[in-house]
Order: structure tokens, then C-alpha cells, then sequence
């Protein structure tokens, strides 16, 4: 993926683009490898990079969602473990079953979780990921040895996926370009064209790296901006009603110490009434989430001092040993693309399955729905999309489509695991300069050559996009990031021809970003 070489080929197109997608998350970049598999030509625009919005910021986890079990919400449950099946099976890179284990303090905790996991279980079919199972107090205790032993009977174990949501995104983008579709990040869409008769025809956006304007002509326009879907609607009809009630949700993320098992932890009830996990994740702890509604999405959230004390006082009631703010390695905030509902006491009543609204310019707009279902979300956007653009039918193939970076034993390549199969040709790099090899920070595993790949390959442009997105950093420990900020500019503007101003410019910017990622 090179972004000068796209712009200049989307810069010489003449004719409309059969689909252009708006958003560069799961849900836009989705759609992008369904409509290029398919044969359509597509562009998709993104207005910063590639996952700056939600798709960096889940729980990582490929799962059918035992809440909305407990919600009666039958369908999505299936969709979604069938979903969490198909994407092991094209992204195994990726994905993988993780254990997780509801700790039980009850008498009735262990039949009553038992059995509702034993359904959870029967719901996935032939995509299962391993049985449920009661443990006794010692299995429970083995498996999760920092766990609060007063009053522990024992434990519920059960599997689900879990994955790195922003390398998932980066592998899709690649994906797409590989069937043929353009996708440019920093270009943000700032208008919407119209035929004669009212409907869309193209959009007008902005190169956010030089200002210059592009205009584009489209058969058919999607809206994939996630929470942002409302502005965009409002480019084409000012007056449009709002369709998204934004939620925030906090993570934090510790040292592995806090739980430096194998299995995460799944409690089934907080005490505002929802479920919140503790899962090893990238050699660290991530704890998380809450869900806060907040009146507008912005691009970099900030966690409210209520639900970082939240999480901690809920992670103290199940840990050993308590973490205390001083322990928050990275906090993150990501907002959920929830469709609205009249009838919902709070948005965490609200459904996460996800809807298509056409508005009368034909501009359509898919929302809502997990990162899970982006696959099927995507499917189901683009069968919409044809029929209005009156595209000739072509049939969706990505249930069987390997995303990019596919290996079935990734694993082998150690840190290196998470591009699957590129990491081959990252090792090469690192053979052919074997200072690529070296570490860019002793409390992280990532190298130089990482840089490199992501500046070259990956269509990163900034610090950030290498700290946050293409490697982990920013998530994983924020302080860290920042120490290794001033090497990573360096090597990307030896990549990409900046000069001393650039790395300047670019270690300040990032210095800001991270901050909202350390606690004070
Ligand atoms: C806290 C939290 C935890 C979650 N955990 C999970 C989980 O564990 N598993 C799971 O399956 N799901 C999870 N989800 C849900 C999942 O992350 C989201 O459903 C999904 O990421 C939404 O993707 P999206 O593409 O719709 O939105 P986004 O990822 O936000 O993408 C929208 C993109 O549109 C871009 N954009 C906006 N305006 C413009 C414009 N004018 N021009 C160009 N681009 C524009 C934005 O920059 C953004 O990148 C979680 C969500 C949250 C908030």
C-alpha cells in the first residue's frame, strides 16, 4: 500500500468509482475487500489513518457476546459465534481462543453460569471453540493465581477469540488493495455531490497532508464513519435526525503481573449491570470496559475520573492484589457506534446489532453492529449498495476469502507473530541490516525494522501510526511509546524523505497524544 502512488491513480480516474466507502474502520474496511472481491472498483476514504477511530479501540475480543445472551438476543449471539469462527478461519494469525473464567464467590453461581455458557457453547455449532466446564476451587486457582481467594468456591471456564483489532484492520486494508480497491488515509470527505435529480454522485474531500482538494464521481456513496455516521448524513441533508447515541468505553492496561496466566477473567455483573473482563493481552493486562454515553464523538476520546476509579474498584473486588492508578500503564478510550432506540433505558441497553439506512440522496449508511460481524456487516451493506446503484450482481466470497498475512502457525515467529505471513519478509529486512534488529525499548518487543515495515508497507505516515496502530506501544504502555517516539521519527523520515523539522514536529505531536493516554 503506497499512498502517493493510489492518490495519483485515483487522481487520473475518469470515470465514477462504482462504491466509494466513507471510513477507514472495520466496518469501511470491510466493506472494501467485499466490494473488490466481488469485482466492484471501490475507493475508500479515510480521514485520519486507518483504525484512529473504535477499531483500535475494542476489548480484542472475537466473541458472540455472552451479555447479549443473557439479553435474549438469540440471533446476534449466532451471527456472531459464527462470525468468530469464519475469522479464525481466515485471520488464524490473528485470532486465537483465549479461556475465560467467571470466578465464583455463590452457591448458585456455578449451576447458573454453567448452564448459561453450556448454551453459549451449543449456539456455536461446528464453529465451536472448546467446551465449558465447572471448576473446583484449586482449578479455578491454577488457572488464575492472582485472583481474590476469600470466599472463592471455584469457577466457570469457557472459550471465545481474541484478537489485535488494529493489525486485523491493517491486514483488511491490505487485503483490499490486493483485490484492487484504492484506499487513501489523511483524506477526510467534506462534501457530497448530487446529480440534477438530487442524488449522490460523488463526494468532494481533502488530502489532510498537502490541502488539496479531490473530487471523486461514485454510483454509489456508503457512510461507514462509525460514530461519526450523524455528520456525514448532515453533508447530505443538514436537517437529518440523529441516528447514533455515542458511548464511551475505558480501557486500562497493567503490568502482566496483575494477571500473569493464560486465561482471562470474565465477571458476569458489575455494579452498574454489566459484564467487564481482565485478559492477558500482548504480554500485559487489559481491563475494561465501561459505557458512558456522551453527547459527540471526537477522535480522541478522554476517560472520565469515574471510570477509571470505576474499573479499579471493580478490578480490586476480584484481584489479589488491587491496582491502583499508579499501575495504569495506558488508558484508552473508544466510542460506540450504537444506533439509537427510543425504548432503551441507557446505552447499554441498546441492541449491537447493526443497521442500513438509505436516506433519500441515496446515500447509504451502515452502523452499529461488533467487530466480530464486520465480515457479515459488510456482506449485507454491499448486497444493499449494489441493488441501489444497480451494479451487476456479483456474489460476496469472503467467507472463504484468507485475509492478508494468513498462517496457520504464526506462532513460530515469536514477537513477529501478528503479521503472519510478512513477518518472513520482516526477518529478511533484519538480516539484510542487522540493526533493524535491534529493540526500541526494553519493556516492549518491538524493533527498528517494525518501523520500517509500517512506514513502508503499511501506509503509515506518522509516529503515531506506527506507535498506536501498525505496533501496539501507545496501548500497551504510554510512557514507553514516548521514549521510543524520537528513534521512530528518525527512522521514518529516513524512509519517507522528511527533514529535522518533521522529526521535531512529529516527537512534540506525539508527546501531546500520549499524554491523554498516561494518568496523571
Ligand atoms: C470500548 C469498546 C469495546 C469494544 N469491544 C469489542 C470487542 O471486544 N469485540 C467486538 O466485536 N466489538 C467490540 N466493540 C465494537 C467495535 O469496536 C465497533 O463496532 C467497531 O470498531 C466499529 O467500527 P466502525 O468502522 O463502524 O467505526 P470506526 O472504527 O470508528 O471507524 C469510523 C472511521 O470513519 C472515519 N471518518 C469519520 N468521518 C470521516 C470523514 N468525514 N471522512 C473520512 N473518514 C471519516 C473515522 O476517522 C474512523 O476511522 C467495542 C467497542 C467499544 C467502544
Amino acid at each position: 500500500m503506497n499512498r502517493a502512488e493510489m492518490l495519483s491513480r485515483v487522481g487520473q480516474r475518469e470515470e465514477p468509482w462504482d462504491i466509494v466507502v466513507i471510513g477507514g474502520g472495520a466496518t469501511g474496511a470491510g466493506i472494501a475487500v467485499d466490494a473488490a472481491s466481488r469485482g466492484y472498483d471501490v475507493l475508500l476514504l479515510e480521514q485520519h489513518d486507518f483504525g484512529k477511530g473504535t477499531s483500535s479501540r475494542s476489548t480484542k475480543l472475537v466473541h458472540g457476546g455472552v451479555r447479549y445472551l443473557e439479553q435474549g438476543n438469540i440471533s446476534l449471539v449466532m451471527e456472531a459465534l459464527k462470525e468468530r469462527g469464519i475469522l479464525r478461519q481466515n485471520a488464524p494469525h490473528l485470532v486465537s481462543d483465549l479461556a475465560f473464567v467467571v470466578p465464583n464467590y455463590d452457591w448458585w453461581e456455578a449451576p447458573f453460569y454453567g448452564l448459561g455458557l453450556k448454551v453459549y457453547n451449543v449456539l456455536a455449532g461446528k464453529y465451536g471453540f472448546g467446551d465449558s466446564q465447572i471448576l473446583s476451587r484449586e482449578e479455578t486457582l491454577a488457572r488464575l493465581p492472582t485472583i481474590r481467594t476469600e470466599g472463592l468456591r471455584g469457577g466457570v471456564v469457557y472459550y471465545d477469540g481474541q484478537f489485535d483489532d488494529s493489525r486485523l484492520l491493517i491486514n483488511l486494508a491490505q487485503t483490499a488493495a490486493e483485490q484492487g480497491a484504492m484506499l487513501l488515509n489523511y483524506t477526510k470527505v467534506i462534501g457530497l455531490t448530487r446529480e440534477p435529480d438530487g442524488f449522490l454522485d460523488g463526494v468532494v474531500a481533502i488530502d489532510q497532508e498537502t490541502g488539496q482538494e479531490i473530487r471523486v464521481g461514485a454510483k454509489v456513496v456508503v457512510n461507514a464513519t462509525g460514530p461519526f455516521s450523524d455528520a456525514v448524513r448532515r453533508l447530505a441533508d443538514p436537517s437529518a435526525a440523529s441516528l447514533i447515541a455515542p458511548s464511551q468505553g475505558v480501557h486500562l492496561v497493567f503490568h502482566r503481573s496483575f494477571l500473569p496466566g493464560r486465561s482471562a477473567i470474565m465477571v458476569p455483573h458489575t455494579r452498574d449491570g454489566r459484564v467487564m473482563f481482565a485478559i492477558p493481552w500482548h504480554g500485559h493486562t487489559l481491563v475494561g470496559t465501561t459505557d458512558t454515553p456522551i453527547p459527540e464523538p471526537t477522535l480522541e476520546p478522554r476517560a472520565f475520573d469515574e471510570e477509571v476509579a470505576f474499573i479499579l474498584e471493580t478490578a480490586a473486588q476480584y484481584l489479589h492484589q488491587a491496582p491502583s492508578r499508579a499501575d495504569v500503564l495506558s488508558v484508552s478510550v473508544g466510542i460506540r457506534p450504537l444506533v439509537r432506540s427510543d425504548n432503551a433505558a441507557s446505552t447499554a441497553a441498546l441492541s449491537r446489532d447493526h443497521t442500513i439506512h438509505i436516506d433519500p440522496s441515496g446515500l447509504l449508511t451502515i452502523a452499529g453492529g461488533k467487530w466480530t460481524t464486520y465480515r457479515h456487516m459488510a456482506e449485507d451493506a454491499m448486497n444493499q449498495a449494489a441493488m441501489l446503484a444497480r451494479l451487476p450482481e456479483k456474489t460476496c466470497v469472503t467467507r472463504t476469502l484468507n485475509i492478508h498475512g494468513f498462517h496457520p502457525h504464526a506462532e513460530k515467529f515469536g514477537p513477529l507473530s501478528v503479521y503472519g505471513s510478512d513477518a518472513l519478509a520482516i526477518q529478511d529486512l533484519m538480516r539484510a541490516h542487522p540493526p533493524l534488529a535491534q529493540r526500541l525499548h526494553p519493556a516492549l518487543p518491538y524493533c527498528r525494522a517494525e518501523v520500517v515495515w509500517a512506514a513502508r508497507v503499511e501506509m503509515a505516515r506518522s509516529i503515531e501510526d506506527v506507535l498506536a496502530r501498525r505496533c501496539r506501544a501507545l496501548f500497551l504502555n504510554a510512557h514507553a511509546a514516548v521514549e521510543m517516539a524520537p528513534e521512530v521519527a528518525a527512522l521514518m523520515a529516513a524512509e519517507l524523505g522528511h527533514d529535522e523539522g518533521w522529526q521535531r514536529r512529529e516527537v512534540e505531536a506525539f508527546t501531546q497524544l500520549a499524554s491523554q493516554y498516561q494518568l496523571s
